[in-house]
């Protein structure tokens, strides 16, 4: 465990030093004494070196990409460009106010308005709004829009959003939360949406329904076709949660498979190192019909001049202040000039090469509970070990750490007992893919051998296993000086 950094204080310590104060108090300047504090604030006193050594001992506990393979499903832990961070930073960047006067920010308007045709194009869509702050930012907005649609053709009663059991769970939670009522789909015995589960609910209350495709378990949904078509039959909209288009970019379009709206999550398909809550942005591109409900304002290109368009009676209005999240914006569209629309295609075809390479290796060792050709992730099941050796999802992903290696994503989709969500991407070369199952190999090993060594990993980390019944029922959530 490394010290907190109050624990590092010696009293009377500094890091800094201010020349003295060279203009005189001036009397009847001073603030009324009710503000004033009566102690001084209890911060930590340390030198210079104290505090960076501190700082960087901790820096060097992160992982990361930029460290070793990251194979977290749903997520897109890919490796960012650098020359991304580069570009995101340019000081013409990086010193501009979003209340500057229009005239004075033609570039970066241009740069919105360029984007988001970009991601019109990839993703067969009309327009769009940069504005949310995230995937399920993302979603919120396009239920609003919904909403909004529904509302002005008079179909107020239509209030029923479908949703997959494979769905991640900001799906339902988007619906519920935008005033929706969230029906559950069971998935089929190949892992995609029944369509006879479909039927009882093609009616006059039917807002749509909220897919990702791939789905979660890295799947194609092939009767998206028909999906859609029943919906649209039935009057609904299709909603595409786009955090899975690392799998297919350049290769087919949600726009093309019928879908009404979309989010992109360019913090995992467009380049942002991302994890840890952020940062995101979670860009929507809508269908002819759910333009005139897109917030505002609307970035809009004169002639030569870019401007903004306020003018929208229908809008849902602002969903985030000005712009949205421009650092991320800047790298997704750096990303999507420098790779290209070849390089967009290949970045997927890689990840879906690299997805199955690893599953048809690791299905020999755990247990794969859809068996087919995937996508840019798969899911296994270590239900067999868990009934053989008591070894758990969890207890695998904790031994991972010890060999150095960022766990896959665990218990997600909820689908599958003991699940195992990996995703590789396609910035990973054949080596890393070996290594990883090559320990994956062993920990197999392991588990037949002795249950303990698993059960007590993590060994080899700064903070060990965690007492999660305990961390549950008493939890410690605050420093206190003195014990
Ligand atoms: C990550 C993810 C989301 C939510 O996106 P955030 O940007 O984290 O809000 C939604 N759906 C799927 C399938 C995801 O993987």
């Amino acid at each position: 465990m490394s010290t907190l950094i109050f624990e590092e204080s010696r009293q009377g310590r500094k890091g800094y030093a201010y020349p003295a104060i060279d203009v005189p108090e001036k009397d009847g300047l001073s603030l009324d004494a009710q503000y004033l504090r009566e102690t001084d604030p209890d911060l930590p006193e340390l030198s210079e070196v104290n505090v960076i050594r501190h700082f960087v001992t901790l820096s060097r506990r992160n992982y990361g990409v930029d460290l070793g393979f990251y194979p977290l499903g749903s997520c897109t832990m890919k490796y960012n460009p650098k020359i991304n961070e580069d570009l995101a930073s340019l000081p013409g960047f990086l010193g501009l106010h979003p209340l500057q006067p229009i005239h004075t920010v033609q570039g970066i308007l241009r740069l919105l308005h360029d984007i988001t045709t970009l991601l019109c194009e990839i993703t067969g869509m009309k327009w769009g709004t940069l504005q949310p702050l995230a995937g399920a930012h993302g979603e919120f907005t396009g239920m609003k829009l919904f909403r909004a649609y529904f509302d002005k053709r008079g179909e107020s009663k239509r209030k029923r959003i479908l949703v997959p059991d494979s769905s991640h769970g900001t799906n339902p939670a988007s619906a519920h939360i935008s005033g929706f009522e969230v029906i559950e789909l069971p998935s089929n015995r190949e892992g995609m949406v029944a369509l006879d589960a479909l039927e009882p609910y093609l009616d006059e209350n039917l807002a749509g329904i909220m897919l990702t495709n791939p789905n979660t378990l890295g799947l194609f949904e092939k009767d998206i076709r028909i999906i859609a078509k029943k919906v649209h039959a039935a009057g609904g909209l299709l909603y595409y949660d786009g955090a899975n288009m690392n799998a297919i970019m350049g290769r087919v379009r949600p726009g093309d498979m019928g879908f009404d709206v979309v989010h992109l999550n360019l913090h995992k398909t467009f380049a942002t190192p991302h994890g840890g809550g952020g940062p995101g942005s979670g860009p929507i591109l809508v269908a002819e019909r759910l333009v005139p409900f897109l917030p505002l304002p609307d970035i809009v290109k004169k002639g030569d001049a870019y401007g903004l368009d306020v003018d929208r009676p229908d809008s849902i209005g602002r969903v985030a202040g000005f712009f949205g999240n421009i650092g991320v914006i800047i790298r997704a569209y750096a990303y999507i000039l420098t790779m290209g629309a070849d390089g967009l295609k290949r970045a997927s075809d890689l990840a879906v090469l690299n997805a199955n390479y690893l599953k048809e290796k690791l299905k020999k060792i755990y247990r794969l509970p859809f068996d087919q050709v995937c996508k840019h992730e798969f899911v296994l099941s270590a239900k067999d070990m868990k009934d053989r050796f008591g070894i758990t999802a969890l207890d695998i992903a904790k031994r991972l750490l010890d060999y150095g290696i960022h766990p896959p994503t665990i218990y997600f989709p909820m689908i599958v007992p003991e699940a195992l969500m990996i995703e590789p991407t396609e910035t990973e070369p054949r080596e890393s893919l070996d290594a990883f199952l090559e320990v994956m190999g062993k920990i197999g090993e392991e588990a037949e051998q002795s249950s303990d060594r698993l059960k007590e990993a993590p060994k080899n980390t700064p903070v060990r296993r965690i007492d999660e019944v305990l961390a549950a029922k008493q939890p410690v959530v605050r420093y206190k000086k003195d014990g």
